[in-house]
């Protein structure tokens, strides 16, 4: 997607360990009309897929989830990094943050993940994959049918795709970065 590899190359910031950092139009302010632009690009390729509800995880996923639940006029649910006191009946699953470089539980109220659903998972970065297959998992848990997962943003010097690609998912990048060495941003041509 031509805009973002644009913006990314513009405003995005190499940092040491293989992070990007695009603070200022996704993960801290947010830019909007790319946010758009973004979930049009995910609906245009996802078209094909009878989808019946978005997931993403909180926090960073949430704005283009929103953006493409409602081009597609269906319910987001984002999976909670913390239990809240007043969820009894929840599908939990640990994922391996790689920003932090810890385990952290992810869960979801079975209410709004069931077998009826027919899920599209959306999120900010694919890196190593553990976040997407924590969401497998919890659609695997509610007998939830997987349509395919969109990312902003690919890093294909990790291997996220090939994990979940092994799993039988679809994978959708806008822009996948092939390498951040020497604080250079390296985008790959389509
Ligand atoms: P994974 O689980 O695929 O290893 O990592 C995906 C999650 O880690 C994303 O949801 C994102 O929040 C975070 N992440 C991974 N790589 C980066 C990065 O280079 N920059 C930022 N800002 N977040 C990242």
């Amino acid at each position: 997607m031509k805009a973002l590899k644009e913006r990314i190359l513009r405003d995005g910031k190499s940092l040491p360990g293989g992070i990007l950092k695009v603070d200022s139009f996704i993960n801290h302010q947010i830019d909007p009309c790319l946010m758009r632009q973004i979930a049009v690009e995910f609906v245009r390729r996802f078209a094909s897929s009878r989808i019946t509800k978005i997931i993403t995880i909180e926090a960073s996923g949430i704005a283009p989830a929103v953006m493409v639940g409602l081009l597609l006029d269906v319910p987001v649910v984002f999976a909670k990094k913390k239990k809240p006191s007043t969820m009894d009946d929840m599908l939990s699953t640990t994922v391996f943050s790689f920003t932090k470089q810890r385990n952290y539980d992810v869960v979801v109220s079975r209410e709004f993940l069931t077998s009826a659903d027919r899920v599209l998972f959306i999120d900010d970065f694919l890196a190593n994959g553990n976040a997407a297959k924590g969401v497998a998992c919890l659609c695997r848990q509610a007998g939830a049918k997987l349509e395919g997962m969109g990312f902003i943003i690919e890093k294909s010097f990790q291997h996220g795709r090939d994990l979940l690609e092994d799993m039988n998912i679809r994978v959708e990048s806008l822009a996948v970065i092939e390498s951040l060495d020497n604080c250079q941003i390296k985008i790959k041509e389509e």
